[in-house]
């Protein structure tokens, strides 16, 4: 690994092979150094924002809102209402006299025009910067008005994105801290903690709790809604697909509503599968079991036979992922080590020390780990390494055609479902189209 380009401050961040699993990760990035992370609010605002009968009101200048309006590629059975942004359009002004009678005068007129349940109020970094006290500005509207409106402390520079999620986590549990059950009462149901229904995702991981007899009680925050959120405490086992952002409220469910859970990834064969069985053995074993085992073997069949011509023409080749959380990128090296590919450049954002434990014991020993990484480099390290195609969102997509590569977007503005048996069909499928197109034949790297 040439590690001339690198600044001297990142150099902990970045191992090879079983050195990767020691690399340095849940810090502050480096000053200067460009991080492809995104800001503590957008942070917050990607976990919330799925809650599709809130309005989510951005107390800061307009472009706060407009950066992560519609966001994901979440989609709804209900509300589309989540699909706006609202803001407060802070003004000079405001930032020299305050702009808490603003953000009041805002939930004024939606509490007053929509008569909502719920409303998110998202603090930005003028608001932190300005002092306005936001949590009082809520806490008042929630007596005047009678409805949920929870604060969001989430200034753009106060940390790193994750701290964004737990800010979000926090804010979701303070709606559904109140709805507490006495020990005892708990139905036979599952809470799906950190998948957004990219695509419909998460209808396609309830439909196979359906097929295996499970019942799924809160989806969080895919297709939520205020009134199936205020129903979690209810389930018997929370399963966590997205660990990096959902970790922190599983934990505290567990602590402070006795709910246990479980850690699951639904993406990949393998992975898919084996969460599968192992959620039928958590909720009662037997019946649900046999049922769960059939149906994996089932979909795994036929999932090999629609991608086994696909790999003929992938095996070999060579992979870079660069995405948000680890559960994702080990979920995404086992699905290359099934198409026969080799990665060799795997990174996230917010990885945490378990996680590229994992992944060093995944990969080759000259693949690079690296955490919180910046454009130059992972342009250096995908031409050292020969990485053929680039798996990542929407900042990693010009980089990857800047060098002339292929590009998988897996972030979560995609329209393409790339969760269980399904997704991996429409992974491979794309993986093939994008890496064997005629094009590359034309662009020189
Ligand atoms: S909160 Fe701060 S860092 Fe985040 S988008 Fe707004 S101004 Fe930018």
């Amino acid at each position: 690994m040439n590690n001339a380009k690198i600044l001297a401050e990142r150099r902990e961040f970045i191992g090879e092979g079983a050195r990767g699993k020691s690399i340095a990760c849940e810090k502050n990035s480096a000053s200067g150094a460009v991080s492809q992370r995104a800001c503590v609010y957008c942070g917050a605002r990607v976990v919330l924002n799925p809650v599709t009968d809130a309005f989510h009101i951005v107390h800061g200048p307009i472009g706060c809102a407009s950066y992560t309006w519609d966001i994901r590629g979440s989609l709804t059975s209900g509300s589309e209402l989540f699909r706006n942004s609202f803001s407060t359009d802070l003004q000079e002004k405001d930032i020299v006299f305050g702009g808490a009678a603003k953000l009041a005068a805002a939930i004024e007129e939606v509490a007053e025009t929509y008569r909502p349940k719920l409303i998110f109020v998202y603090a930005t970094c003028i608001a932190g910067v300005i002092g306005d006290d936001v949590g009082a500005v809520c806490r008042a509207a929630e007596e005047k008005f009678g409805l949920r409106c929870i604060a969001v402390q989430s200034s753009g520079f106060s940390g790193t994105k994750s701290f964004g999620y737990r800010l979000a986590c926090d804010a979701l549990m303070e709606l559904i801290l109140p709805h507490k059950r006495p020990a005892g009462t708990r139905g036979l149901g599952v809470n799906i903690l950190g998948d957004y229904n990219l695509a419909g995702e998460m209808w396609i991981i309830e439909n196979y709790m359906r097929r295996i007899g499970v019942p799924v009680v809160a989806t969080i925050t895919g297709d939520a809604a205020y009134e199936t959120l205020i129903k979690a405490p209810t389930a018997r086992l929370n399963l966590v697909q997205c660990a990096g952002s959902m970790s922190y409220l599983a934990k505290r469910m567990e602590e402070e509503l006795g709910i246990p859970f479980m850690k699951i990834s639904f993406f990949g064969v393998e992975d898919t599968s084996a969460s599968l069985l192992r959620v039928a053995q958590a909720a009662g074993g037997g019946e649900i079991v046999r049922r769960a085992e059939r149906f994996t073997a089932e979909q795994e069949k036929k999932t090999n036979a629609v991608t086994a011509p696909y790999k003929k023409h992938l095996a070999g080749k060579k992979a870079a992922i660069f995405v948000g959380g680890g559960f994702k990128a080990i979920s995404l090296i086992r699905q290359f080590n099934a198409m026969g590919m080799e990665t060799v450049l795997v990174g996230t954002q917010t990885g945490q020390p378990e996680d590229y434990e994992i992944i060093s014991g995944l990969v080759g020993p000259d693949a690079v780990i690296l955490d919180d990484a910046n454009p130059s480099e992972l342009e250096a390290f995908m031409q050292e390494k020969g990485a053929q195609i680039l798996v990542g969102g929407v900042k990693e997509r010009p980089l990857a055609f800047k060098l002339g590569v292929a590009f998988c977007d897996h972030n979560h503005e995609r329209k393409h479902a790339l969760a269980g048996y399904e997704g991996v069909i429409n992974f491979t499928r794309e993986v093939h189209l994008s890496m064997n197109s005629p094009v590359w034949g034309y662009v020189s790297g």
